[in-house]
């Protein structure tokens, strides 16, 4: 399935709940959430029930539009999560936080998930002083991730401090604000990812 590109405050209204795909703005009472939530289109105001097949499909979407990764990527996330030791939806969401654009984008160092991915693409960020361009890119507990010289003044980096301050660093990543240096200190656990989902409704899904 190809990537989604139209307007991505119909994804939250869809899924009725904040995605945050859209930076500064979901923080603000211009949010579409705040001020139409319900889904969109002609009868998006009146919500059916949903079978527990379409709790378990809709909970998948929202984790995948949230790290904005799509179906095949999902799944091999997935059944890598199945090989690790512990809970697998748990796993699953930790594989997804230690991607290199979550890892960007957690620390603030871009406004959305989508500007994060954008500014890994673009060659900004060193990791272990290497230059790094694949946002699916795993990092592991001891990484150093920098910004590069010469892209400290790009316009969402610029921004990073303040925006950190604003949102919170997770208490796994340490952002150097200074130096704009974030170290991975360790795995995230469950309540260190600010994912508001029922993981374990995915699992029961790629069960049957
Ligand atoms: Fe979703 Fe952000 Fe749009 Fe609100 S502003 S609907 S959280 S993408």
């Amino acid at each position: 399935m190809a990537r989604y590109v139209g307007p991505v405050c119909r994804l939250c209204r869809r899924e009725g709940m904040k995605l945050f795909l859209k930076g500064y703005r979901c923080f603000t009472d211009k949010c579409a959430i705040e001020k139409r939530n319900y889904a969109p289109g002609q009868h998006g105001q009146k919500r059916p029930k949903l079978s527990e097949y379409g709790l378990q499909l809709r909970e998948k979407e929202k984790v995948k539009r949230i790290y904005g990764v799509l179906e095949r990527q999902f799944k091999n996330y997935f059944e890598r999560g199945e090989k690790q030791k512990g809970i697998t939806g748990e796993n699953l969401l930790r594989l997804l936080e230690l991607r290199l654009d979550t890892v960007v984008y957690r620390s603030g160092l871009g406004s959305s998930m989508k500007e994060a991915r954008q500014l890994v693409r673009h060659s900004h960020f060193l990791v272990n002083g290497k230059k790094v361009d694949i946002p699916s890119y795993q990092v592991r507990v001891g990484d150093m991730i920098q910004v590069r010289e010469g892209s400290r003044e790009v316009e969402p980096i610029k921004d990073a401090r303040r925006r950190s301050e604003q949102r919170g660093v997770p208490a796994w990543l340490d952002l150097d604000k200074e130096s704009l240096a974030v170290a991975v200190k360790a795995l995230p656990q469950r309540e260190d990812m600010p994912t508001n989902v029922q993981e374990q409704l995915v699992v029961e899904l790629y069960s049957k």
